[in-house]
């Protein structure tokens, strides 16, 4: 099953990915956490990143497509993947049409979580990330079981720096202005399927996981 979540920033892609790869046993594939961990390592990739994530622009096309392709022809996506933050433009949502036809294969399905901007502020305002997992936290809506440390591994829980109030709301316009027209580029094409993203975190799984007919643990 390869899937691409859609939706704003702090709709919570990154929590319902991680849970539901877990469930269906797909790989989560976050271009976010991949260039979050560049960053870390001061790579190539990191260094030219950096400036862009941090006003809330998105990485050029070219950059993010040829990491992506090198990613889905690793072994654990054969199977099947869960994208999250990709596609965010039209001619990155082409590149993956073309490539995943290129190797026979399709999205089978687009999830669209749908959240206001008030909620996604909200959200966005509390959240903290794991620095060795990547894994999302929100100090109200979804705390750690210790303050400060990642349940999951043990890592320390940071504050991203493109969540302060000047990149939310830039990315917030960015996000309306080139990631908002694939929910219609998959709609015309029959793949998208909307789910209401303000509601409990294990409410937006289920139905997740009940469209994908993954089993939970
Ligand atoms: P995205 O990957 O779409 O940017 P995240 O998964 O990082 O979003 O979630 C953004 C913030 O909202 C995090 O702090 C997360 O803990 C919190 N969150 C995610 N889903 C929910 C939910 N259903 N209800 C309340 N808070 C949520
Ligand atoms: P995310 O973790 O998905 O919120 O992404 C954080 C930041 O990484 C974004 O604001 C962009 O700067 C960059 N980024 C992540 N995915 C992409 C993408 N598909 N295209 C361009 N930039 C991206």
């Amino acid at each position: 099953m390869n899937v691409v979540l859609l939706g704003p920033p702090g709709a919570g892609k990154g929590t319902q990915a991680e849970r539901v790869a877990k469930s269906c046993g797909f790989p989560h594939i976050s271009t976010g956490d991949m260039l979050r961990d560049a960053v870390a390592k001061g790579t190539e990739l990191g260094k030219l990143a950096k400036g862009y994530m941090e006003k809330g622009e998105l990485v050029p096309d070219e950059v993010i497509i040829g990491i992506v392709k090198e990613r889905l022809l690793e072994p654990d996506a054969e199977k099947g993947f869960i994208l999250d933050g990709f596609p965010r433009t039209l001619e990155q949502a082409i590149a993956l049409e073309n490539e995943l036809s290129a190797l026979g294969r399709k999205i089978d399905f687009a999830v669209n979580i749908e959240v206001s901007d008030e909620e996604v502020v909200r959200r966005i305002s509390g959240r903290r990330i794991c620095r060795s997992c990547g894994r999302p936290y929100h100090v109200e809506f979804n705390p750690p079981k210790a303050d400060g440390i990642c349940d999951v591994c043990g890592g320390e829980l940071y504050r991203r720096a493109d969540d302060e109030p000047e990149a939310v709301r830039r990315r917030l316009e960015v996000y309306h202005a080139q990631t908002a027209p694939l929910v219609d580029f998959y709609g015309q094409r029959g793949l998208l399927v909307g789910v209401d993203g303000a509601r409990p975190v294990e409410e937006v799984s289920s139905e997740i996981e009940n469209l994908l007919n993954c089993r939970k643990e």
